[in-house]
């Protein structure tokens, strides 16, 4: 006799945000996760969320600036929770060899921009503070380095780009996010989405690996995995990690993050 196909199990989420409460439904992957699994698993969420918060700025009579083919907010220090940063070298490892190649030489050449401006150092400790994050992101916007991904001015991983990147929508002027950091200019208004995903993913991996909160800047994400492997291979039930997740998601904020104007986020 076959045996019966497993019924897989269907967890009921409660996500409380600001702007209005999502309850989704996840079905349980039938295997222990990853750390980037469970990161990747729940994009579709942060989409959700930014929803939410578009409405909500809407009702107010405000709307999003942001267009297709503008890249400025791509040429910031984007920074990423640990789980993000193992996400995004799967997402690099999963690329077409000759996508892939491409990708590699662009990341190199924006190491080497982070590398001259001394940031790799600042960040190698995984301690910087919230004002040294906000000042080497202002170094680092100068430098004009875009993203590896960017491509023709558009996001050549927008199906699969990290949570900050799905958040980031402003409602000035599009022209402002080119002229970020300059004394004297307006600064940008963001939306607020109240719950962001990175930081949740990041004081979940902390707990779990009992290590300080961190913030890993894209453009060193994939020689972060490579230095953190053995930490980026574990594996945890799937219960435990969403559970802590969205557990994880309720807690407050160590900063006030929602009033910076950059993409770097202080606390995050
Ligand atoms: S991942 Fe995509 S959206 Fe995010 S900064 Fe890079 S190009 Fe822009």
């Amino acid at each position: 006799m076959g045996e019966e196909a497993a019924v897989a199990e269907v967890l009921a989420l409660e996500i409380v945000t600001p702007h209005g409460t999502l309850r989704p439904r996840l079905r349980l992957p039938p295997r222990p996760m990853r750390l980037a699994e469970l990161a990747a698993s729940f994009m579709g969420f942060s989409d959700h969320i930014v929803r939410l918060a578009v409405a909500a700025e809407e009702k107010q009579g405000k709307r999003v600036t942001c267009a297709a083919g503008c890249g400025a907010c791509c040429r910031q220090l984007v920074p990423l929770s640990p789980p993000e940063a193992w996400m995004v070298a799967d997402v690099v490892a999963a690329l077409r060899p000759e996508e892939r190649a491409g990708v590699l030489d662009r990341f190199a050449d924006a190491r080497a921009a982070i590398e001259a401006a001394r940031l790799d150092e600042l960040f190698a400790a995984g301690r910087a503070t919230a004002e040294e994050v906000t000042l080497a992101s202002a170094f680092y916007f100068q430098a004009g380095k875009a993203c590896p991904f960017l491509v023709d001015e558009s996001c050549s991983i927008h199906a699969t780009r990290p949570s900050i990147c799905r958040e980031y929508l402003v409602t000035s002027p599009a022209e402002r996010c080119a002229d970020l950091f300059q004394i004297g200019k307006p600064a940008v208004d963001r939306i607020s989405v109240g719950v962001r995903l990175s930081e949740g993913l990041s004081r979940l991996a902390a707990k779990l690996l009992d290590r300080p909160m961190e913030v890993v800047p894209l453009v060193q994400a994939l020689d972060w995995a490579d230095r953190h492997r053995e930490e980026g291979a574990l594996r945890w039930p799937p219960r435990l990690l969403i559970e802590g997740l969205v557990a994880a998601l309720s807690e407050k904020p160590e900063a006030p993050s929602d009033r910076v104007n950059q993409k770097v986020e202080p606390g995050s």
